[in-house]
């Protein structure tokens, strides 16, 4: 890896998304550590400039299509395009069984509605290269189909969607799909008929988004698996693990340090093809 590669982090100016432009920087690749936040995010950036490693700032706020159009402006004016991105942006609104309306849409909006529309605008601008462009997405096991904690229930509505996203040839899935899984969902919290929709019963809102992000994930897999030789991109998902940093209230298990690893790790595979997959500590894991 050169500084002629360039990558992207979304929410980089603390926590895990600080952790991987470091770790990525520190690989000698041009890296772009962005923030909702100018401020913050350029006292970030100075940070690891200090370390005398390659970091440019630039704002973005992957819910605001006006930072988004001004980012990709600027990316396209001063590099031409770009090599890698790191969806790692991210907010958690609550850590019970509630769920309000305005926690539900902020998390839904940003965690897998912006996730969407930054990738989109981001994809016109990933270079070809023979060792394919790269999109990694910071998600989490809470998101997976019947993980420990967060059962689908076989009986309810949300089985529908499930059934759906559960197929291994991932043929089945959509964007349609994936906005009406979680459309549907903001309809219940608004009518307060969510908890009669089977929806996983801890961090629901969180884990739905995360849910609809790996689903995603699979799907632009598939996609961008039609794409011709060097133009390939790989786009896989990662959980960090439970990491200590502001979302967890610095209670996890884990550093931010270690929550970057399988994420830069990804970020940085060597030509091996691998796509539409679901990782934590280095290895595959379900969905
Ligand atoms: P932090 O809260 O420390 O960092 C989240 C980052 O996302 C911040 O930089 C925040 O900016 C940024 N962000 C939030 N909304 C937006 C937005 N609209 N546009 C741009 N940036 C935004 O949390 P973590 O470092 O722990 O989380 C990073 C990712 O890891 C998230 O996607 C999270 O869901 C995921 N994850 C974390 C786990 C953990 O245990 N910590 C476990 C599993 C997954 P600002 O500073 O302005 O708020």
């Amino acid at each position: 890896w050169t500084s002629d590669t360039i990558a992207v982090v979304t929410g980089a100016n603390r926590g895990i998304g600080f952790e991987i432009a470091h770790q990525l920087a520190l690989h000698g690749l041009t890296v772009i550590l962005t923030s909702r936040d100018t401020g913050v995010g350029e006292e970030a950036a100075k940070v690891l400039q200090e370390g005398g490693l390659n970091v440019m700032f630039h704002q973005l706020d992957i819910v605001d299509p006006s930072s988004i159009e001004a980012f990709t402006e600027w990316v396209k004016e001063k590099y031409g395009g770009i090599d890698i991105l790191v969806n790692n942006a991210g907010v958690n609104s609550n850590a019970g069984s509630d769920n309000s309306m305005e926690g539900a849409e902020k998390v839904i909006g940003t965690n897998y509605f912006g996730t969407k529309n930054i990738t989109k605008a981001i994809i016109p601008l990933m270079r070809p290269s023979d060792a394919g462009a790269r999109i990694v997405n910071v998600s989490s096991r809470l998101g997976r189909l019947n993980g420990r904690r967060n059962k689908i229930s076989k009986s309810t509505k949300v089985h529908h969607f499930c059934s759906f996203i559960k197929l291994e040839d991932d043929e089945s899935i959509s964007e349609e799909l994936i906005d009406e899984m979680v459309n549907t969902f903001l309809e219940q919290v608004k009518d307060g008929t969510w908890t009669e929709g089977g929806w996983p019963q801890v961090f629901t809102d969180y884990s739905l988004s995360k849910l609809a992000v790996n689903t995603y994930t699979r799907l632009m897999a598939r996609i961008f698996s039609e794409r011709p030789e060097g133009h390939k991109l790989y786009i896989n998902c990662y959980c960090p693990g439970w990491v200590k940093t502001a979302m967890t209230g610095w209670a996890g298990h884990v550093t931010p340090e270690e929550g970057a690893d399988t994420g830069v790790w990804l970020a940085l595979l060597p030509d091996q093809c691998i796509s539409g997959k679901f990782f934590s500590e280095r290895r595959e894991i379900h969905f």
